[in-house]
């Protein structure tokens, strides 16, 4: 299997407005695809049409060789795992966010939860820290971590690094970086960050006003830091 997801002339109005305008894109297994564009292009409606959190009016999606509609929701988000710009923080400490999607569907592997706080880049003593009084970027790490607990095949990134602070912001890409390596992750990056896009991802959709401009291999990117 080349491709895990292929979107294909995929539209999607939300009230009166078309956002997505027949969108064609192939996402290859394995590759880091960063989806780039200004504000208000669709980002975030596309990530929500790719784990169903809301249906696409026309066109297809393909995961894995089926059509998406074939998917129980339910099943599909614990493989295609939303982490979104906002991440609401469960009662209890770190550990507990973290290890929520795992004790649900059975018993936890205690050594794996901390390596996914580990690899979301927080530091492991911040396992027993009381979740909902962490900084908004610390936040984006648990909510990080707690996508990584559900070993996902596809990991819908949201702006991952919005209200991060700088050098916060390069642990993170390099976490995203090391850990789409090391557990044979697909990840789809959303930004309006030209540079973070170049840095981690290996190829560069750039989507503007709801339509895809261009797929590009990073290295060959070349659009401004324009937005
Ligand atoms: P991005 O993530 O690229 O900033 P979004 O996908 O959030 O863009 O939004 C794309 C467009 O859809 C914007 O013009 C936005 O105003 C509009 N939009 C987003 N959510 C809704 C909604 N619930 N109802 C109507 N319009 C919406
Ligand atoms: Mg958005």
């Amino acid at each position: 299997m080349k491709y895990i997801m292929e979107m294909r002339r995929l539209r999607k109005s939300l009230e009166d407005t078309l956002v997505l305008k027949d969108i064609d894109l192939k996402v290859r297994l394995g590759e880091i695809m960063g989806l780039l564009g200004p504000s208000g292009s669709g980002k975030s409606t596309m990530l929500r049409c790719l784990n169903r959190i809301i249906e696409i009016d026309s066109g297809e999606i393909i995961y894995k060789g089926k059509d998406l509609k074939e998917f129980v929701p339910e099943e599909l988000r614990k493989e295609v795992v939303l982490v979104p710009q906002e991440s609401v923080m469960f009662f209890g400490t770190v550990f507990d966010n973290v290890a929520y999607g795992p004790s649900l569907q059975g018993e936890v592997d205690k050594k794996h939860i901390l390596n996914c706080i580990k690899d979301a880049g927080l530091d492991p003593e911040f396992k027993d820290r009381d979740a909902r009084k962490l900084s908004g970027g610390e936040k984006r790490r648990v909510a990080l971590a707690r996508a990584l607990a559900l070993k996902p095949e596809v990991l819908l990134l949201d702006e991952p690094t919005s209200g991060v602070d700088p050098k916060r912001k390069e642990k993170v890409e390099k976490s995203i970086l090391r850990f789409s390596k090391k557990r044979d992750l697909t990840v789809l990056l959303v930004t309006h960050d030209v540079d973070q896009a170049k840095r981690v991802s290996d190829r560069i959709a750039n989507l503007r006003n709801g339509r895809i401009k261009g797929v590009y291999e990073s290295e060959e990117f070349e659009g401004g830091a324009a937005f």
